[in-house]
């Protein structure tokens, strides 16, 4: 039989589960010793390689007060009014107090975009995030090229979300300084089931990562405990933006659930879910996310402590005294489903 070879060509891709990293040789005393911080350009350096989403149930300014605290950062989410959004940046500015706060501001690619955008610089915003589902698209480069020729070069400029290298170069050469990766792999997200679209993450970055471009890799959407911040970071990326990983914690929006057994909630939802959707502009269109709830978890400190000391952790493992030796030390290998099963704990319901 001979087989037709007409049609798209089919690759395999990998994700976080897929692979480990590969113990190696380590002269680094201690993990003190070992640099997690980044340099992302233009003023937006973070001592933690993390991001908090901006989504409106993950980032506003108590979030991104405890983000800025501990290293990492978080950007206001964009589906409020520009007069509610600028006074979450005034309230998050003045409850830091005199502490440097490192702060994002989210807009989208139509509507009052430049206004918000030129409005959030003024009042401070360390940088931008042009946020929208689908970043690899005509509306991105005309957003990119109208917020560089209104606000000049200095300010960073993150936008997203792609899957492809050629999405990285094109947002690069429109004018992003960082660009988040991945399409349809968070938490929350229905994007590939009901779109059929998108790439496995840890694949996404990647390929992102081989850019020639001046532009940062953030690996967006699908991380769920240290051990993926670093294969990520191994992979390429120079920093993560998570969700669900923050949801559920006191800096989150939104109220505690508490129910007649005494369990306690938070709520976490897709911003392209029904939900959400209607919420901010009164319908929906095509959704593409769930809201949810998750288990309330107290403080964001504690999560971050802990994902710091498992980033360290990781390095070592890798004998990288930094992220960007990280890059170049880095060797994965791909696990099977034995092996998946072997690498999480499996005491708990083994046959004795
Ligand atoms: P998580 O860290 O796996 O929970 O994923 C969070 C990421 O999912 C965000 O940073 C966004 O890139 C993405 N995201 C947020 N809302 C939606 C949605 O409704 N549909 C698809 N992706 C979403």
């Amino acid at each position: 039989m001979t087989l037709s070879l007409k049609g798209p060509s089919l690759e395999t891709a990998l994700t976080y589960d897929d692979v480990l990293l590969v113990p190696q040789y380590s002269n680094i005393r201690s993990r003190s010793d070992i640099d997690i911080s980044t340099d992302l350009g233009k003023n937006l350096v973070l001592e933690l390689p993390i991001i908090a989403s901006p989504m409106d149930t993950i980032s506003e300014a108590p979030m991104a007060i405890a983000m800025s605290k501990h290293g990492g950062v978080a950007i206001l989410h964009r589906y409020s009014s520009l007069v509610e959004q600028h006074r979450m940046l005034t309230y998050a500015k003045d409850a830091a107090a005199s502490q440097p706060l490192t702060i994002g501001g989210a807009i989208g690619t139509t509507g009052d975009y430049l206004e918000r955008a030129s409005a959030l610089v003024a009042a401070g915003v360390t940088f931008l995030c042009v946020d929208v589902a689908h970043g690899h698209h005509i509306l991105m480069k005309e957003a990119l090229t109208a917020l560089r020729a209104a606000l000049g070069d200095d300010i960073h400029i993150m936008a997203g979300n792609v899957a492809t290298l050629e999405g990285v170069n094109d947002l690069s050469d429109w004018g992003a300084d960082s660009v988040r990766c991945n399409i349809g792999g968070g938490s929350i997200c229905s994007t590939r089931t009901q779109t059929g679209h998108g790439l496995p993450g840890l694949q996404t970055v990647m390929e992102c990562a081989k850019t020639d471009r001046n532009v940062m890799i953030i690996a967006d959407g699908g991380i769920r405990n240290s051990g993926d911040i670093v294969k990520a970071l191994a992979a390429g990326a120079d920093a993560v933006m998570c969700g669900s990983l923050l949801s559920g914690t006191n800096e989150t929006p939104g109220k505690i659930i508490e129910e007649q057994d005494g369990t306690r909630w938070k709520k976490y939802r897709g911003m392209a879910s029904k939900e959400a959707q209607i919420n901010w502009r009164g319908k929906y269109s095509s959704f593409e996310g769930v809201s949810s709830r998750v288990p309330y978890r107290g403080g964001v400190k504690h999560l971050l402590s802990d994902l710091e000391r498992g980033i360290r952790s990781g390095l070592s493992y890798s004998g990288a005294r930094n992220i960007s030796e990280l890059h170049s030390t880095a060797q994965f290998i791909q696990q099977t489903t034995s092996g998946l099963s072997e690498s999480h704990t499996h005491i708990i319901g083994r046959k004795w």
